[in-house]
C-alpha cells in the first residue's frame, strides 16, 4: 500500500528500523567503546524525539545536541539515566539551566570552564562535563597553549567532574587524509598529561578509521541516519529518508517552450510537463534546478527550470500518462536517488539535504511494530511534527 500526502504536498518516511539497523551496526565497530548519538538539529531534520526513543531502545545512552533549547526539549522524552550533551556549552548565564534539566555542557573554551567552575563553588558541589580540546580544525575547544596553563594550574578545573574529554575530527570521511593521524597523536598527547578520565573522538566517519580513534564513547550522527560515513566506499548504512512529492498537474508544451521562473530550460521537442508540490521553502535546495532527478515507479524525471518556493517541474515526457494524476507520488528521496546522489547534485553534502527537510511534509514513521504488521511494509504511525 502506498502512503498518501493527504492535505500535505509530499510524505517524508522515516524508517526507524533503519536506524535502529545503523545504530547496532555502529555499536557493532565500536567493540567496548560507548555508542552514542548527535541528535542536533531535530536529529539531522529527522525529529528529534522519535529518533532518541528509537535509540534509547537499542540501549543508547549519550545524545548530543548542539544547544541549550534542544536540550531543554529533548529532556523530558529520555530516561533520567541517558545523558543529553550540550556541544555549544552554557551560553553565558545560563549555566544554572543546566543543573535544572540536568543536561551537561561540553566545555569548549576557558571562560566557559571559569563559568561552570564558579556555579560548583556557589552551589557547593561538584558539576558534570565534558571538555572539548582543539586538536587541529580550528573551531572549538581549549587551545594547546591554553592546555599548558591548565597544566600549570591543576585548579583550573576545581569543582568540575570531568566526564570525557573530547576532540573533533576535520577530515575523518577522507580515511587516506594525514590529519586523522595528526589529530589522533595530538588528542593523545594532550590527554597523556591532563586528569584520566574517559575520551570522544569520533564522530560517524571516526567509526570508521578503526580502534584506535574509539576511545570510549562515539558521537555518530550523519551515518545513522544513512549518509555514507566513507567516501569513495560503498554505504554501509540502511537509508532512512525517504521523500515522495505529489504530482499537482501536467501539462503539454511545444518545442522551444520555457519553463520556471526567469525561463531557463526550454524544451527541445514537444514535451510533457509535471509540476509536483515540493519547492526550497521545503528544503528542496534550488541549486537543484536543472540539476536534480525524480523517480516515477523506476523511471527518470529530469528536473527542469527553476526550483521555485513550493513547486518543482519534471519533464515526464516519456512516462506513462496513467502514472502522471494529480496526487501521484514521486520519488525525490529513494532507493535511487539517495540522500548522497541528491546532495552531489545540489553541490552539497548529505548533511545539508537532510537537515534542510521541510515542515511541510506529511511524516510518517515505521516503526518496529510496524515491520511485524504483515499486511504492508508501509503501513507506519503518522508523526507529528517536531
Ligand atoms: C555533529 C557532530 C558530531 C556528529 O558528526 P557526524 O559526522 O554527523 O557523525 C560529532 N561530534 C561533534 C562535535 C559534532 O559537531
Amino acid at each position: 500500500m502506498q502512503q498518501e500526502a493527504g492535505r500535505a504536498g509530499a510524505v517524508l518516511k522515516i524508517d526507524l528500523n533503519a536506524l535502529r539497523h545503523n545504530y547496532r551496526l555502529l555499536r557493532s565497530k565500536l567493540g567496548a567503546a560507548q555508542c552514542g548519538a548527535a541528535v542536533k538539529a531535530d536529529a539531522y531534520g529527522l525529529g528529534a524525539i522519535r529518533v532518541s526513543q528509537a535509540l534509547l531502545e537499542e540501549g543508547c545512552r549519550h545524545f548530543f545536541v548542539a544547544h541549550l533549547e534542544e536540550a531543554i526539549a529533548l529532556r523530558p522524552h529520555i530516561i533520567e539515566s541517558a545523558e543529553i550533551y550540550v556541544m555549544h556549552g552554557s551560553p553565558v548565564g545560563y549555566e544554572a539551566e543546566f543543573i535544572e534539566y540536568r543536561c551537561v555542557p561540553i566545555l569548549n573554551s576557558v571562560q566557559q570552564i571559569l563559568a561552570w567552575r564558579k556555579l560548583a563553588e556557589s552551589q557547593q558541589t561538584e558539576l558534570p562535563a565534558i571538555i572539548q580540546l582543539d586538536t587541529g580544525m580550528s573551531r572549538m575547544g581549549l587551545s594547546g597553549k591554553e592546555v599548558q596553563r591548565w597544566l600549570a594550574n591543576p585548579d583550573f578545573i576545581q569543582g568540575i567532574k570531568l566526564q570525557y574529554l573530547m576532540s573533533h575530527l576535520a577530515c575523518a570521511e577522507d580515511q587516506q587524509h594525514p590529519m586523522n593521524q595528526q589529530q589522533l597523536n595530538t588528542f593523545k598527547a594532550l590527554r597523556a598529561q591532563l586528569p584520566s578520565c574517559g575520551a570522544s573522538l569520533a564522530n560517524s566517519s571516526g567509526i570508521f578509521l578503526g580502534p584506535d580513534f574509539h576511545f570510549d564513547l562515539a558521537r555518530p550522527g550523519a551515518a545513522l541516519y544513512g549518509v555514507a560515513p566513507v567516501a569513495g566506499l560503498a554505504n554501509p548504512m540502511q537509508a532512512v529518508a525517504h521523500l515522495q512529492g505529489c504530482i499537482i498537474q501536467t501539462r503539454e508544451i511545444a518545442a522551444g517552450t520555457g519553463v520556471g521562473y526567469g525561463l531557463t530550460w526550454h524544451s527541445a521537442a514537444p514535451s510533457r510537463i509535471a509540476t509536483v508540490a515540493v519547492g526550497y521553502a521545503d528544503g528542496w535546495l534550488r541549486s537543484l534546478s536543472n540539476r536534480g532527478v525524480a523517480h516515477i515507479n523506476g523511471l527518470v524525471a529530469p528536473m527542469v527550470g527553476n526550483v521555485s518556493m513550493d513547486t518543482i517541474t519534471l519533464d515526464v515526457s516519456h512516462i506513462p500518462l496513467a502514472q502522471l494524476y494529480p496526487g501521484a507520488l514521486v520519488d525525490l528521496i529513494s532507493d535511487n536517488n539517495t540522500v548522497d546522489q541528491v546532495a552531489e547534485r545540489a553541490s552539497t553534502i548529505g548533511y545539508e539535504i537532510l537537515t534542510s527537510l521541510g515542515m511541510r511534509y506529511q511524516r510518517h514513521y515505521v516503526s518496529k511494530q510496524d515491520a511485524l504488521n504483515k499486511n504492508s511494509e508501509f503501513v507506519s504511525s503518522q508523526g507529528e511534527a517536531q
